[in-house]
């Protein structure tokens, strides 16, 4: 069984700030990904423009770069993925040790942070697991090349929604958004973008029943929610964007939880000490690339603060460049 101080489970970019921040705390730490950038939404973002400082940088690029800079300073990576966490108990007394279960092996540290982020949630309709990969996708940056020239729809009104939709705008012949409501979610930013596209149109107050077709998606049944009447949309593909769900199943019963999202604050400390959630995983109220890497930070800063306290670092911080009467340095 290999030990350590932390572990770090996920490599998005809260994952991967913490990564930084536990590196140069010196902690002995090893972020373990389900595979290379696990949890990395932003790896299928097209463009990150609320970045500070990268201006229209593409989600991939900024998430390798993320993933350079760990790299840079030593950060240690293990593809595996964790199916369970533990608190060890002694004599029935829970002792300091964590130990996540892997499909590979367990590994041990006194500190965990939790950034497993959060994937895609399914519309839940009929013909939408019968046909995904046959027109229904939830990644426009990965699949939109397959629909050059024809007419696909965007389900959701959200950041993801009017991204997907702008970008499918280059290729598609026409694309299609699809929104519950009569007012869209989000930013006002790629509200404005979207509606300056001439091949995209809204269909507002109005939601997906079913996804029809026989070997591809050949049509999309719609209800408007105001009226009721039902009609058919021939599209040839459907792309999936109506928010996300946390990747928090495999530590169900040991943290306390709310809509699946584990419980922490700003400081990260879940109800269980020494376990730390970061990024997407985390309730809070802004869910972006800039908040997540910032969690990473305060989780690795409480995750030393316990370890300190704890007295048993093995690998006793030389430059951390966090806390300590150091803030604004690193
Ligand atoms: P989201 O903000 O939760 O939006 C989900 C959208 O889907 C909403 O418009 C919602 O409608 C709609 N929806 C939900 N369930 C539905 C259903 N069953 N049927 C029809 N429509 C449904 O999710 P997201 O766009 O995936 O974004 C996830 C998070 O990532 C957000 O916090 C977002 O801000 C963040 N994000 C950030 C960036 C960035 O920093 N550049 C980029 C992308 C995403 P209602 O509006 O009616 O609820």
């Amino acid at each position: 069984m290999e030990k350590y101080d932390l572990l770090i489970i996920g490599s998005g970019p809260a994952g991967l700030s913490a990564a930084i921040y536990a590196q140069r705390a010196r902690l002995n730490t090893a972020v373990i990904e389900k595979e290379m950038m696990s949890g990395g939404q932003v790896l299928t973002t097209m463009d990150v423009d609320n970045y500070p400082g990268l201006m229209g940088i593409g989600g991939f690029e900024l998430g390798m770069k993320f993933r350079e800079h760990a790299e840079q300073l030593g950060a240690v990576f293990i593809e595996d993925e964790i199916k369970e966490l533990k608190v060890e108990k002694t004599s029935g007394q829970e002792s300091d040790w964590k130990h996540a279960v892997g499909e590979k092996g367990t590994y041990s540290a006194r500190a965990v942070i939790l950034a497993s982020g959060a994937t895609h949630r399914m519309l839940d309709v009929p013909g939408e697991e019968r046909l995904r990969g046959k027109g229904v996708s939830y990644c426009a940056t990965c699949d939109g090349a397959f629909f050059r020239n024809k007419v696909t729809a965007v389900i959701g009104g959200g950041d993801v929604a009017l991204e997907d939709a702008v970008f499918l705008s280059r290729m598609c012949r026409k694309v299609y958004v699809i929104h519950r409501r009569n007012e869209l979610r989000g930013a006002k930013i790629l509200q404005e973008t979207l509606f300056s596209q001439n091949n995209i149109e809204v269909v507002w107050d109005t939601v997906v029943e079913a996804i029809e077709g026989d070997a591809q998606v050949e049509n999309v049944k719609l209800k408007s929610v105001i009226t009721g009447q039902t009609q058919n949309l021939q599209v040839q593909g459907v792309f999936i964007a109506v928010g996300i769900t946390p990747n928090s199943q495999a530590f169900k019963g040991l943290a306390a939880m709310e809509d699946g999202y584990i419980k922490a604050a700003e400081d990260c400390a879940t109800s269980v000490p020494g376990i730390f959630a970061a990024g997407d995983v985390r309730t809070k109220s802004l869910r972006q690339v800039v908040t997540a890497a910032a969690d990473g930070a305060n989780a690795v800063a409480s995750a030393e603060r316990y370890l300190t306290r704890l007295g048993r670092s093995e690998h006793p911080r030389l430059d951390s460049g966090i806390d300590s009467g150091n803030n604004g340095r690193g």
